[in-house]
């Protein structure tokens, strides 16, 4: 389980991310949206303890990610939204490398090359890293992030510049990791694809949380009944981007 409580990231005096609290329980995918420069990558960078925290905790299964950030950061697999790979390891050698990182060897001689084949990696298993396109670069990260076997599995816009079929392995990978308990927080700008695929989503807008729930719950509050959630989506960004304006001069009255 993910549990993040008053997360704030500054960067100098901006406020990024600005007080959010969440859970992400096991077993659910739960879809982080929000425009451009909402804060969606900061706060995930800051979950996964590539950024320090401002203020706040985060707690991964219980462990607390600036107390014991080994054993939460054991149980939690991140793939950023541009994935910085090892280049000079062929791509079997990558994935093996980042099992044994994470102590899952056996993991990844009982899984690894079902991973390649269901990612289309499997005939490139043997290249160097650096030799592969942008989309097959994001296929493995992924499958590091599933040879890890994390309870926990942050991903940054993964679908950007995966084919159709790579993508639709993904989503199937992602209900069966969903299914065996783990929790996925998954940030994404395809509201189609987040209606259709994440159990609750969380909105942001210049850095707060501005609302959270799954579909119904989200329709309810929004007085949108039947509307799908890109409506509800535009609608509250934009109720929000009127009522709360964090810089710029205040409003003429
Ligand atoms: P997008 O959907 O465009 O990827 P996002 O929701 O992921 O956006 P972030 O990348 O987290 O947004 O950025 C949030 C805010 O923080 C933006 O205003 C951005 O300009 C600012 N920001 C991000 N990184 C830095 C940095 N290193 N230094 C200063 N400001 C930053």
């Amino acid at each position: 389980m993910l549990a993040v409580n008053e997360l704030y990231k500054y960067y100098r005096e901006f406020p990024a991310v600005a007080g959010v609290s969440f859970q992400v329980n096991p077993g659910e995918i739960v879809g982080l949206l929000g425009p451009n420069g909402a804060g969606k990558t900061t706060l995930l960078r800051c979950i996964s303890g590539i950024l320090a925290l401002s203020a706040g905790q985060v707690a991964i299964n219980g462990f607390d990610l600036i107390q014991n950030p080994r054993e939460a950061k054991q149980r939690l697999a991140f793939v950023p939204e541009v994935p910085s790979l090892y280049e000079l390891l062929t791509v079997r050698e990558h994935l093996r490398f980042i099992a044994m990182c994470f102590n899952r060897l056996e993991r990844y001689e009982r899984i690894g090359d079902r991973l390649l084949l269901k990612f289309d990696l499997l005939e490139k298993a043997d290249e160097f890293v650096a030799t592969l396109s942008k989309g097959m670069k994001q296929k493995l990260a992924v499958a590091c992030a599933l040879v890890h076997d994390a309870n926990v599995l942050l991903l940054d816009e993964p679908l950007i510049g995966i084919d159709p079929r790579g993508a639709r392995e993904f989503k199937v990978e992602l209900t069966e990791q969903r299914d065996a308990g783990n929790a996925i927080l998954i940030s994404t700008h395809l509201l189609d694809t987040a209606e259709r695929f994440c159990d609750r989503v969380i909105i942001l807008a210049k850095g707060k949380k501005i609302a959270e729930g799954t579909m119904e719950q989200l329709r309810a509050a929004s007085n949108m009944a039947g509307a799908t959630l890109e409506d509800v989506f535009l609608r509250l960004t934009e109720e929000h981007e009127s009522a709360i304006p964090i810089f710029g001069p205040p409003p003429v009255v």
